[in-house]
């Protein structure tokens, strides 16, 4: 049997979320309500995201990338997951609500460009324009921006184990097709439990690695 990998990026590739990293650090006026609405389901992931960084002047652009390359932490043994990856021919996809012209700097070290699924950005108007490439297709109609199920759907062949690699709200859908997930945040956790989703909890990728590694015969029998 094949395997699959879906793996978050915010919070889960790195420590925290880059979004709220960004919003806290640059403090545009009137961001803070709109995550509120976000929180509290009043609008959509897609709304909401997409109204946060229209608070934000186009002029800042080399500014934030500067911040988050310099600020923002990727979780222990990401590389050697990513290597290990490679070497057993397991597809990684990293599916990401965030935004492109943050996220790949970060993500450059590891060469993942083609394995990229993630929100766009247009700074030619006054303020940031989010893009959405992977929008919702005609299963979900959660307006997610990036919609991680849709993802999952359009890659993931009948036969393969998806496994889901996250931590929180955006990550919940693409858990609920998993075969496996492993989880970073309370969030997903509690999701997972009060659902009954296959998971485990890790902190280190070293942890995903080992399992996958000692669960691999299991698998392809
Ligand atoms: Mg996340
Ligand atoms: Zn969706």
């Amino acid at each position: 049997m094949q395997r699959i990998i879906f793996c978050d990026f915010d919070g889960t590739i790195t420590k925290s979320d880059n979004i709220i990293s960004i919003m806290q650090h640059f403090d545009p006026p009137g961001w803070e309500p709109i995550k509120d609405q976000i929180l509290s389901r009043e609008i959509s992931i897609r709304e909401g995201v997409g109204k946060m960084f229209a608070t934000l002047p186009s002029s800042l652009k080399d500014e934030i990338i500067q911040y988050v390359v310099e600020t923002a932490e990727i979780r222990e043994g990401f590389g050697d997951f990513v290597s290990y990856t490679r070497k057993e021919n397991v597809p990684l996809n990293i599916v990401s609500g965030g935004i492109d012209f943050f996220v790949k700097p970060m993500l450059k070290p590891y060469d993942l460009e083609n394995q990229l699924y993630c929100n766009g950005s247009d700074f030619s108007g006054n303020t940031i324009q989010i893009t959405w490439p992977h929008t919702c297709d005609d299963q979900c109609s959660n307006d997610c921006g990036c919609c991680k199920p849709s993802i999952i759907r359009e890659l993931a062949d009948g036969n393969a184990q998806k496994i889901v690699i996250g931590d929180s709200v955006t990550d919940l859908e693409a858990a609920k097709l998993a075969d496996l997930v492993f989880v970073c945040g309370d969030y997903l956790e509690e999701k997972c439990r009060e659902l009954n989703l296959p998971y485990k909890r890790f902190t280190h990728f070293d942890e995903v690695v080992n399992y996958l590694e000692q669960s691999k015969e299991v698998v392809r029998r």
